[in-house]
């Protein structure tokens, strides 16, 4: 039987709308045999999910994850770590740091928005994000589009919140080379994620040599013709293929529903067959 995965999901402990529990949930109506959490900067998700040491729900595997964020110039790159060790405490350290920062910027970047004569304030974001949530760009944009001053939430995006738009802020962010580092320290896999959306084949090829060990090959944001590139471009530089939803559950960003864009179970077993080689462990 052809038993489908997603690698690719966010939750409510960073931009995605839905709780953990939700989306294990979800994932074993779908029928899905692995997840796994990748929240942007936090691993708050997977805790929430992770009783004791027990990583499987229903026949379904719940893969520890996560997704940085860092600058080139005028792009933004995101890098995927699947079985990082949540228990880390190189991680754990770095994590915090990035949380006090992310709000920080969240704050100066709602200021931006209010100085351009929005009606917004800080605290109307910080009650859409939650209390533990890692706060980012899309609350603002919920703030907005709830008063109705656009219609969805990449339209605040297009108007002010994507990098060189009025609203927007850069981000404290770590080097590829320190997210690299830090999720082999923590045990991971670095993964290049949604190539196609840094749209410049030399900026991927980079990455490639910077080190990451996998490409996100199959995301919901790539044509027939990019998915087919970036499949030999992983063949070519023997890295693990991946893939997932970026499963969010807001209606306008990527698939509505788990279990609609899949990849193979066969990739997540070479993938974690390539995590116990990083442990050395023998499989
Ligand atoms: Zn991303
Ligand atoms: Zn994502």
């Amino acid at each position: 039987m052809y038993m489908a995965s997603d690698l690719h999901i966010h939750t409510d402990a960073s931009d995605g709308m839905l709780a953990p529990q939700m989306i294990v949930d979800m994932a074993i109506q779908a029928g899905l045999s692995h997840i796994a959490i990748t929240d942007h900067d936090t691993i708050d998700g997977i805790q929430a999910i992770y009783q004791g040491d027990n990583k499987d729900y229903h026949g379904l595997t719940v893969i520890p994850g996560i997704e940085f964020s860092t600058d080139m110039p005028q792009r933004e790159i995101h890098i995927l770590g699947y079985y990082i060790d949540i228990k880390n405490p190189i991680l754990r350290k770095q994590l915090q740091v990035l949380h006090v920062n992310r709000r920080d910027r969240a704050r100066k970047m709602v200021l931006k928005v209010a100085a351009l004569g929005y009606d917004i304030h800080y605290d109307e974001v910080l009650a859409v994000a939650g209390e533990k949530s890692t706060i980012g760009r899309p609350h603002i944009a919920r703030v907005l589009v709830e008063k109705n001053y656009f219609p969805s939430i990449s339209s605040v995006f297009d108007v002010l919140l994507e990098q060189n738009r009025p609203g927007y802020v850069p981000h404290y962010k770590l080097s590829v080379a320190q997210i690299i580092t830090l999720i082999h320290q923590a045990n991971g896999i670095p993964v290049l994620a949604h190539p196609g959306l840094i749209a410049d084949d030399s900026v991927v090829l980079d990455m490639i040599h910077s080190g990451v060990q996998g490409l996100e090959v199959y995301h919901p944001s790539h044509t027939k013709s990019q998915t087919k590139e970036y499949l030999n471009l992983a063949e070519k530089y023997h890295l693990a293929i991946t893939g997932g939803s970026d499963f969010h559950a807001t209606p306008d960003r990527f698939p509505e529903k788990l279990g609609i864009f899949t990849i193979p179970d066969e990739l997540v077993l070479n993938l974690q067959r390539l995590s116990m080689i990083g442990r050395g462990g023998c499989f």
